[in-house]
């Protein structure tokens, strides 16, 4: 695939990239593994300080930055902004805690003294995505960078320019030259990268196979990975649950960065006692959805992020029409420039048809009535997919039940599953492994040492 901005907006190609040959390849590999030898053994305190002016960067240029995510790949603009203030939270969140995170813990034992320290790696790669273009990075870079390890970023071949712009807020904040570089790859040339003894464990966000892939080839080298894969999160609505609040954020929910995703609700489980309000309400919300230019500050939902993304999604919902499911709004493409597709919800949906049993990424809900919480608590966990599940019951024996049975990476009760810098964030079954954020985020890519002395 070629590297290229294209506005998903409006369809012009906005730039258009060389990718890195072998040579390029290879002296970013060899930067990385000689600047690791000593960053390694630069104080916490001086890593701090260039995080911290990282955060600052980013909320002083948000708007310059969100630009740039919205023009490359559709989000509307006030989540742009907002995603480039969340990776100024989680540059402060590490820059403040990495310290405690990463400490010498004492292990009481047979020796007169043992413990714990944490070591970095050197060189991880990490395979990003192109829906949070910035925040995605972050979430891997922060505690690498923080841990002592370095950075070699793979991005998705339609966000070439937010990957730069990336590199160029490490280099400003005063990180040495070569402790985050962006290589501009296609795919293709993963599994060289992966193959090379410089680069030493693997972090990647993105689509199933890719994980896959990605995981079988660092596996044969023994390196460790991290995988962020897709969903299909349930959105379960109980009886007790106050609706209104419950529509309005499933709505947001299903949207959010038009439709796309990995925890974005996907599947609506709601029980029969109140489904048909459910059902009235939530319709009412979609169609009042405003589609349209991602740069103007009232749209809802932008462009889907490619053509390739648009067309996938006609087809899904085609297809599944086809098997039975029923449209009560939307169902279509724009008919105008750009890669619009229209809010739609689907009910009567097959289990097996592809709406139910893919990941659809784009603003496309799906709605299912259930007779009580078994039927629910099912309904939730039938699919591959374990990333995220929400909850709505003010019921606490309901919520202690979700919260023991559904099967995801992350429960969220009364909300909306998000992430948080201080909160571990991944998944189970074909979701992935390993987790990113809080402590057991910058656990991942560290050598856990033991040290006993007699
Ligand atoms: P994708 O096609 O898998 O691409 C993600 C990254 O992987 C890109 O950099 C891509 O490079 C690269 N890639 C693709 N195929 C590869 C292969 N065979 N070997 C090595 N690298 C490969 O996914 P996407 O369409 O960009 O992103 C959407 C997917 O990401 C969804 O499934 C979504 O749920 C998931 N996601 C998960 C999380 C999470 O935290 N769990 C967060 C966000 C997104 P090219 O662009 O050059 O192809």
């Amino acid at each position: 695939m070629s590297i290229a901005s294209v506005n998903p907006a409006t369809g012009e190609t906005l730039k258009t990239f060389e990718a890195l040959n072998e040579t390029q390849i290879d002296e970013k590999l060899q930067l990385a593994a000689l600047t690791f030898r000593s960053y390694r053994h630069t104080p916490i305190a001086e890593r701090e300080s260039m995080l911290l002016r990282a955060a600052e960067i980013l909320e002083t240029e948000k708007n310059d930055f969100a630009r740039l995510m919205t023009t490359e790949m559709g989000k509307p603009i006030k989540g742009a902004v907002g995603e480039a203030e969340k990776c100024a939270l989680v540059c402060r969140y590490y820059a403040e805690h990495a310290r405690h995170h990463l400490a010498d813990q004492l292990v009481e034992t047979n020796a007169s003294k043992s413990y714990v320290c944490f070591q970095p790696l050197g060189p991880v790669l990490a395979v990003m995505p192109w829906n949070f273009p910035f925040w995605q990075v972050f979430r891997f870079a922060a505690p690498a960078l923080m841990a002592g390890n370095v950075g070699l970023l793979k991005h998705a071949s339609n966000v070439p320019q937010c990957a730069l712009a990336i590199e160029d807020i490490f280099r400003r904040a005063g990180f040495p030259e070569g402790i985050f570089q962006t290589l501009l790859v296609g795919s293709d040339a993963v599994q060289r990268i992966l193959e090379d003894p410089r680069v030493v464990a693997a972090t990647l966000t993105g689509s199933e196979p890719a994980g896959r892939s990605v995981a079988s080839i660092a596996g044969k080298q023994i390196k460790k990975t991290v995988l962020e894969l897709g969903g299909s999160d349930p959105f379960i609505v109980m009886p007790s649950a106050n609706l209104k609040e419950a529509v309005t954020t499933a709505v947001k929910a299903r949207t959010i960065n038009n439709g796309q995703s990995c925890i974005a609700a996907k599947r609506f489980i709601v029980a029969a006692e109140i489904y048909d309000s459910f059902e009235r309400m939530f319709v009412d919300e979609m169609m009042g959805l405003r589609v349209g230019d991602p740069l103007n500050e009232s749209t809802d939902i932008g462009p889907l992020a490619t053509e390739q993304i648009l067309k996938d999604i006609d087809e899904q919902v085609k297809t599944s029409v086809a098997a039975g499911a029923i449209v009560l709004t939307g169902g279509k493409r724009l008919d105008q420039r750009g890669n619009f597709y229209e809010p739609t919800v689907l009910v009567n949906v097959p289990l097996d048809s592809p709406a139910s049993c893919e990941e659809i990424f784009g603003p496309v809900a799906m709605l299912f009535r259930v007779n009580d919480i078994d039927e629910a608590i099912e309904l939730g966990n039938a699919t591959s997919f374990g990333l995220g599940a929400a909850a709505w019951t003010n019921d606490v024996n309901e919520q202690k039940r979700f919260a023991e049975a559904l099967e995801a990476g992350s429960i969220f009760l009364n909300g909306m599953v998000a992430s948080d810098p201080r909160l571990p964030f991944g998944g189970i079954k074909n979701s992935g492994y390993g987790r990113e954020l809080g402590e057991f985020g910058i656990r991942e890519f560290v050598n856990i040492k033991t040290v006993w002395v007699k």
